[in-house]
């Protein structure tokens, strides 16, 4: 039986920030994630092809300067001279199967009357549909707006909290306003895993937990057993919920009222001179099979392009198809090479301070439980990685 201060299952990015804290802290630490590499919805896809290899994100795909707990890390990895500037490339409207500039699709007079309300009103205890249309007018809101936010979760989002959508946070003057890294997200996925002090076991599914001593004892769908003095959980909130079931009842019930959503992606590769699509950073289309298509032009290569088509569930796999050649005007034939990937993204509610003060009084009976993901303070990374930063303080304790 393999003994550790604590296990984490979940190699996401919650999960890797995790365990860079906690082997920061001096803890023995193990990661257990059930796919065959680290990174969750921040690893890329990586497609070699002879001597030539591309990569494309199949999730998130841009840092902020504002992300301070994120750097922190990449700084601590060595990662910083890795860093790259995104190509000036615009987000795109789709309409009437024509692309079109964001600006060209608003009604600037509704804009400019709306948006002195900015100066106004607060995002606090607003969800972002009755917060923005208020900010830049309810038509603008409902035609253009609206499908841009709902790209940003994938899925409808008139009725999350507008202060956990966007957030201003500080920014470092130092580092570039938005950025990626040369390898991809993934190669800041492998740095942590290289980290002193973390071992990383891949294709471990964790099926239970269970209490042993004065700790925990997990179990893996191909039988393998582990034992720590505490317990992180990294995983999307119903795999938390059902997991915990045994050790902490009442937190299994609470993050059982949780929803989340799950994304179909279709990451597509190409030949840069199959596809006459100029240069995009990513297509928006109203009311369509898909939330957004991400596109790797942002990061121009000299032999490929990629498109990450983030589907609604459901989609039969012809239908994708078929409105992946329509969208990009080219035969399946041209098509270099497809990856496939499930996202999951929590749906959050108004009300969700209110949850997330209950987790945390919960937590204080529960100290060798830690829980972190992207379903606290909000889904971006960097929500991500100050959740661990702050869970890890427990570790301490
Ligand atoms: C399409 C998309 C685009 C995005 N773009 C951005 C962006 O540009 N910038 C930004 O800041 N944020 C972005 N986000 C949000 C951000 O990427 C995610 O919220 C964040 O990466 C989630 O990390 P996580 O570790 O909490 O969860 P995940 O990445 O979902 O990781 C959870 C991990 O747990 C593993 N797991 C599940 N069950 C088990 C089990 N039983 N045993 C072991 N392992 C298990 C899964 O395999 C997975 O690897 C995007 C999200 C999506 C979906």
């Amino acid at each position: 039986m393999m003994q550790y201060d604590v296990v984490i299952v979940g190699g996401g990015i919650s999960g890797l920030s995790m365990a860079f804290y906690s082997a920061g802290a001096g803890m023995k630490t193990m990661l257990l994630e059930k796919n065959e590499t680290a990174g969750g919805s921040f690893a890329s896809y990586e497609y070699t092809m002879g001597n030539k290899s591309f990569w494309l994100e199949l999730g998130a795909h841009t840092c902020y300067s504002s992300y301070a707990s994120l750097l922190g890390i990449v700084e601590a990895c060595g990662m910083m001279g890795e860093m790259i500037p995104r190509a000036k490339v615009p987000f795109t409207f789709l309409k009437n199967e024509k692309i079109h500039s964001i600006v060209s699709q608003l009604h600037i007079a509704e804009l400019l009357m709306s948006v002195p309300n900015l100066f106004k009103l607060k995002k606090d205890g607003r969800s972002v549909r009755s917060y923005y249309e208020k900010i830049v007018g309810k038509r603008n809101y409902d035609e253009v707006i609206r499908h841009f936010f709902n790209a940003v979760p994938s899925q409808p989002s008139d009725d999350f909290p507008a202060d956990m959508m966007f957030k201003s946070r500080e920014k470092r003057k130092d580092v570039l306003k938005n950025y990626t890294f040369k390898g991809g997200l993934q190669s800041v996925a492998r740095a942590i895993t290289k980290q002193p002090g973390i071992e990383v076991k891949t294709g471990s599914d964790v099926v239970s937990i269970t209490r042993e001593n004065d700790g925990y004892r997990l179990k893996t769908a191909s039988g393998e057993e582990y034992s720590a003095a505490r317990v992180a959980l990294a995983v999307p909130s119903a795999v938390a919920s059902t997991l915990l079931a045994n050790v902490s009842p009442d937190l299994s019930a609470h993050l059982g009222k949780l929803r989340a959503a799950e994304v179909d992606t279709v990451g597509v590769i190409v030949r840069s001179a199959n596809v006459s699509m100029k240069p995009v950073a990513a297509v928006i289309s109203p009311d369509d099979l898909f939330f957004s298509v991400v596109s790797r032009d942002t990061v121009p290569d000299e032999h490929f392009r990629g498109f990450a088509f983030h589907f609604q569930p459901g989609v039969s796999e012809k239908k994708k198809k078929e409105r992946i050649t329509e969208v990009l005007g080219l035969p399946m034939g041209k098509i270099e090479h497809i990856a496939l990937k499930a996202n999951v993204v929590p749906s959050l509610r108004l009300g969700h301070h209110e949850w997330l003060a209950k987790t945390d009084s919960i937590l204080k009976s529960e100290k060798g439980i830690l829980l972190t993901g992207n379903y606290f303070a909000g889904m971006a990374i960097e929500d991500c990685v100050s959740r661990s930063k702050s869970e890890s303080e427990r570790l301490k304790g």
